[in-house]
Formats: structure tokens, C-alpha cells, sequence
């Protein structure tokens, strides 16, 4: 109450260029052929599930897809009227609200399509439904035999309404060989089944949309390449930063040679060393495991180790040979000097590991969209609250 003080601006934040993301949607788009469902899932992989879901709403896409109801409700509460689409299985006690809200589910099971059409049944309702058949992933669908098999069934639930088909690549980055077959199994089952009637037929990620061809499927399901980051290096160039995380000095100071810096003193200081803490750690989501791996910061453009261990709320780092570093200086953690694929690798994880372990602590700020500066991201910048 009556607080004099301003709020203090954060130690650490992430920005998110909104125009690198729009520009990153049409990539995708014009590699896809058209229709687009834009994952979204956790936070849209930490990114902000609202600002982006309303910064991408108006383009024209045909699904966001979510990892959870939870998920679909905040899409919802934040305005957005694009059809929503859950990614896996759903549990019985998510199907009401799923049926009332008419989001559309991928069911994997006979038992699960009953269910649903249950539901719809008591409520009086027609629910649009995908089938998932798994194709190689072994997480979720009908396996392509039993689909066989379920399919005179699932047509007799008259308050379903099948609306389409999807399967999922586990390897599409990794192993062109067994992708082949997949996406061949896959169009097996559409030529099997009747490819026209499913009004969307879907399998690719960001990776397959990237490196193999769409056949006959009309609707893809880009996750990462919209984030700017691609799973296969070949296409990067092609995709604009998103994420620029960022955190600030707070201390400058010498530490003589014979000096161990940081938890278990893993790296003690060969000579003279000017070190820089910075206000950001494990806590904030920067990858503990990064520690002696060589990963670097960049300050001013210009890239500087870290040293020691990283603690959960601050990391050194060497500004020896950066001489006009001082207190309160902006640092780059990733972005587009960092790439994220780099610490992703020195952190022995993937870049959809970094994004989505990015806590809440840390605040995603989303600078206005500029006509002169369609990718500037130098503050004045608006704020979100901070997620929960
Ligand atoms: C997460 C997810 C995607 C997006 O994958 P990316 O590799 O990030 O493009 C697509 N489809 C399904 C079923 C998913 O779970």
C-alpha cells in the first residue's frame, strides 16, 4: 500500500520478437503448402501461451494445438477463437469440459471414442474428433491393424464426427530411413481408409515438414521452427531469433590468480582474473549442467566464458579481455549471438528442454513491432505480468 518505490526492472528477461515469429509462421507456412496447426503447448514453449497465441491468432491458422485442457482455457480466456486441438491422449475426468468448450481431442482408443461420444450424446452435442494412429512413436493412436478393425465402430458413434487423421514422427531429425517408412505406413492407412474422407490428415513436425515431402496431407504442425530455432541446422538461416535471453552485471571486480570461483571450486583463476557475476542461475532456468562445459555469455557482441559452476541465482563469468564491461551492462545469455541449439548441446539437452525449463522468475517482455524496426529488440518494451 502507498509504496513509494517504483518496481525495480528484472535481473533477467527473456524478449520475445514478435515480427521474428510472424516471420518464422510464413517460413513454415510456405513449407508446408498452407494449413497450419501452431503448437503451442507448454507456454508455448515458454514463450508466453497468451501474448503469442493472440499475436498469431488473426493469421489464418487452422488449429493451435495443446498440450492440456489447461492449456485450451487460457487460449480461451485470452480471447482467441481459433479451434483448438489437444496433441495426446485425454483422461477421463478432461473429456466434460473438452465436449462443452468443443475442443477437438485425437483419440487413441475405442474406449476413449465411447466415452466421447457419450458425453456428446448426454449433452446433446456433435463432437469433432481426430484419429491418431501410431505409425512409430508409442505414446499414443490406434496401431494401424486395430484402427482396421475400430473403424466400423467409430463410425457408429453418431455423435462423433471424424474430422481427420494424424500420426507422429519420432525421428524425423535423425533417421531418414525409418522416417521413410513411416510416412509410407501412414499413407498406407489414408489409401486404406479413404484419404478423402478425413477433411485434415497430418504428420509432421517441424523437422519432417523441413526434410520430407507433405504427400497427402494438408495440415502440418510446426512447434520449434516457429520458436526460430531448426531441428535440422541445414534450414536455420532460414528462421528469425524469437528468444533473446538476457540478464544484467551486478558486480565487476579482480580476483588475484590462485582464487576458486563458484560451488566446489571446480575452476580457480590461473592468473589475474576481472569477473563479472551476473543476476541470473539454475533457478531462472539457465542449464546447471552447462558447468565447466565451455559455455560463453555475450557482452556488448562480444562472447565471454563462464567460470565455475553455475548457482541457482548468479553466474560468473571472465570479462578479462572485455575491459568496458561495468556494473548494470545488459547480457546476452542465448539469442543471436548465443544460439540456443549451442547451449542446448553444451548443456548435453535439447533446445525444447532450454526453452520450456525457462521459470517463471524470469520476465518475457515483448517489444512493440516497430515498421522501421521489424526485428528491433532495444527496450522501451511492454511487459506482461509474470506467469504463474
Ligand atoms: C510437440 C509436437 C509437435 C511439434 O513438434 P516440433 O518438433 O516442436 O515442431 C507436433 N506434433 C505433436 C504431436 C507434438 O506433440
Amino acid at each position: 500500500m502507498n509504496d513509494p518505490f517504483p518496481i525495480s526492472p528484472p535481473r533477467a528477461w527473456a524478449e520475445i520478437d514478435l515480427a521474428a515469429l510472424k516471420n518464422n509462421l510464413e517460413v513454415a507456412r510456405a513449407v508446408s503448402g498452407g494449413n497450419l496447426m501452431a503448437v503451442v503447448k507448454a507456454g508455448a514453449y515458454g514463450h508466453g501461451l497468451e501474448p503469442i497465441a493472440s499475436a498469431i491468432a488473426s493469421s489464418n491458422l487452422a488449429f493451435f494445438g495443446v498440450a492440456n485442457v489447461g492449456e485450451a482455457r487460457r487460449i480461451r480466456n485470452a480471447g482467441v477463437t481459433t479451434p483448438i486441438y489437444l496433441l495426446g491422449p485425454t483422461w477421463t475426468g478432461e473429456r466434460e469440459e473438452i465436449v462443452a468448450k468443443n475442443w477437438t481431442p485425437c483419440l487413441s482408443s475405442l474406449e476413449e471414442a465411447q466415452h466421447f461420444n457419450s458425453i456428446a450424446t448426454a449433452a446433446g452435442q456433435s463432437l469433432k474428433v481426430h484419429l491418431a494412429v501410431d505409425t512409430g512413436m508409442g505414446r499414443g493412436g490406434f496401431s494401424p491393424d486395430h484402427l482396421r478393425e475400430c473403424m466400423p465402430t467409430l463410425e457408429h458413434l453418431t455423435h462423433l464426427e471424424i474430422d481427420g487423421i494424424g500420426s507422429h514422427l519420432p525421428s524425423a531429425d535423425e533417421d531418414k530411413e525409418f522416417t521413410r517408412g513411416q510416412i509410407a505406413r501412414f499413407h498406407a492407412v489414408l489409401a486404406e481408409l479413404g484419404t478423402s474422407r478425413f477433411k485434415w490428415r497430418h504428420l509432421l513436425n517441424s523437422a519432417g515438414m523441413l526434410a520430407y515431402d507433405r504427400g497427402e496431407c494438408n495440415l502440418a504442425r510446426p512447434g520449434l521452427m516457429l520458436y526460430g530455432v531448426s531441428p535440422l541446422p541445414e534450414f536455420q538461416q532460414q528462421l528469425a531469433t524469437v528468444m533473446t535471453l538476457k540478464a544484467r552485471v551486478t558486480l565487476v571486480r579482480w580476483l588475484p590468480a590462485g582464487h576458486g570461483v563458484s560451488y566446489g571450486r571446480q575452476f580457480v583463476t590461473p592468473k589475474p582474473t576481472r569477473v563479472a557475476t551476473l543476476g541470473i542461475g539454475y533457478g531462472d532456468g539457465y542449464p546447471r549442467h552447462v558447468s565447466g562445459n565451455g559455455a560463453d555469455v555475450s557482452v556488448h557482441g562480444r562472447r565471454c566464458p563462464i567460470l565455475g559452476r553455475v548457482t541457482m541465482d548468479q553466474i560468473m563469468v571472465d570479462v578479462t579481455d572485455a575491459s568496458e564491461v561495468s556494473e548494470g551492462d545488459e547480457v546476452e545469455m542465448f539469442g543471436s549471438n548465443i544460439p540456443v541449439a549451442e547451449l542446448a548441446k553444451k548443456a548435453d539437452t535439447i533446445v525444447w528442454e532450454i526453452f520450456t525449463g525457462i521459470t517463471a522468475r524470469v520476465t518475457r517482455c515483448y517489444p512493440p513491432e516497430t515498421p522501421e524496426h521489424p526485428h528491433s529488440s532495444s527496450p522501451p518494451f511492454t511487459k506482461t505480468p509474470d506467469p504463474p
